[in-house]
């Protein structure tokens, strides 16, 4: 007996035969005498068809208005699941982020927790209810909606679990765990029993969408109980938790992002300073660079590329461009479609061997490698985005899970 938070993502309610599969879930698990709270995303393809919606009207709409529009998803959910559980003959109430009472920060599209006001959830606790509550959003200081970032509602449930003491946060989605590497893409990805904060951080951070980043980093800091399971099969699924039994094994997964794209800027003068003003441009439009490469210089001059979210390529190419004088540099050279793969593995800092064995995997497979950023837990390499599911299949079969 204890306090659940139960959450459900897209695929697990699309249609009502999957939203009945959640009810008798959530049902179980409170005749097993818990109280629990559920989280739900949108149904199915919601938030993407919402966002095509906003692009007929508007090619360039306000966040803030994205924010009310993308918020509906999660709200349809929480009443067709209520719904669905009141007919199972249950107490239950739902709750949409506001009624739950999640402040977040000002920024609309991304916003971040700041404070979940538990009152109207304590008292509906109190009162036995099953709460189930809109993923994926919240309230400013401004009252208006803000929403949390693609795949926040996994961050939701984390945060509610934190606020609660919750004695499991469960995330239910379309796969039976984490795997060594999406197992859509690779054929021979192996289900991992548990992982530890920091490699489940990591992969989601490079591109493994099974868990928001942030839930990870915030069950991490919290100290929450937190498993991945399929809300399709009964099985056990991967616990997420602080350390994991210590094991030879030097790669923990691979991941992938296709979101990546490359800026270099050409013909730089050689001087002290240079590196500092390009990126300084890029702070001020809030561009996040991942990669950073810069070259030999060579008769008095350099260049500098790096990599961008392919969302940002145009604002960092306008911004380059408009002071393309004042950086001294020759021209700026854009590209869009690159992936990053990469490996991550608490094990693989002292073992120099990891990354030749990598690159050796993908020159095996023909795929050409343009950066390599490495750091104590990941190797990442920037490849051309045709080849990235060759190169996450390559990569993942040369290492042994
Ligand atoms: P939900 O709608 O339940 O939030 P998501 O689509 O956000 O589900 O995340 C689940 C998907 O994550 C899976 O269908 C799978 O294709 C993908 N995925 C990527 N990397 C991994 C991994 N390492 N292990 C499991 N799933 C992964
Ligand atoms: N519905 C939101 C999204 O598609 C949030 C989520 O699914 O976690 O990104
Ligand atoms: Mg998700």
């Amino acid at each position: 007996m204890g306090l659940i938070v139960q959450k459900f993502g897209g695929t697990s309610v699309r249609d009502a035969e999957r939203i009945f599969n959640v009810a008798r879930i959530v049902t179980e698990t409170y005749d097993a005498g818990n109280d629990v709270v559920v989280v739900v995303s949108a149904q199915g393809d919601t938030t993407d068809d919402l966002i095509e919606k906003a692009a007929e009207i508007n090619s360039n709409p306000s966040k803030r208005e994205m924010d009310v529009l993308l918020s509906t998803g999660e709200q349809i959910s929480i009443s067709l699941l209520a719904m669905a559980i009141e007919k199972l003959g249950y107490p239950v109430v739902s709750l949409t982020g506001r009624q739950a009472g999640f402040l977040t920060q000002t920024n609309y599209g991304n916003a971040r927790i700041k404070k979940i006001d538990t009152h109207r959830l304590h008292r509906e606790l109190d009162k036995h209810r099953i709460v189930v509550v809109a993923g994926f959003q919240g309230l400013n200081r401004f009252d208006d909606i803000t929403t949390l970032g693609r795949g926040g509602s996994d961050t939701s449930a984390v945060a509610l679990a934190a606020v609660l003491h919750a004695d499991l946060c469960q995330i239910y989605t379309d796969v039976d765990g984490v795997y060594t590497a999406d197992p859509r893409i690779v054929k021979n990805a192996k289900k991992l029993d548990e992982i530890s904060f920091d490699e489940m951080l990591e992969l989601a951070s490079l591109g493994a969408q099974v868990l928001h980043n942030r839930s990870v980093e915030m069950a991490k800091k919290y100290g929450v109980k937190m498993e991945v399971v399929s809300s399709l099969e009964r099985k056990p699924g991967t616990k997420v938790k602080e350390a994991v039994k210590v094991e030879k094994l030097l790669v923990r997964g691979v991941a992938k992002d296709d979101d990546v794209a490359r800026i270099a800027v050409v013909g730089l003068p050689d001087d002290p300073g240079v590196a500092f003003k390009v990126f300084t441009l890029m702070a001020k439009k809030k561009i996040n660079v991942d990669i950073i490469l810069q070259s030999i210089g060579r008769h008095n001059t350099k260049d500098i590329s790096f990599t961008v979210p392919a969302g940002q390529l145009d604002l960092a190419k306008e911004a380059l461009e408009e002071n393309l004088e004042e950086l001294g540099a020759d021209h700026i050279d854009a590209a869009g479609s690159f992936s990053k793969v990469s490996i991550v593995g608490a094990g693989m800092q002292s073992n120099p061997g990891v990354a030749a064995k990598m690159f050796e995997a993908l020159y095996e497979a023909n795929v050409n490698i343009h950066m390599i950023s490495t750091s104590e837990i990941k190797i990442s390499v920037l490849i051309d985005r045709a080849d990235s599911n060759k190169a996450l299949n390559a990569v993942h079969d040369a290492f042994e899970f």
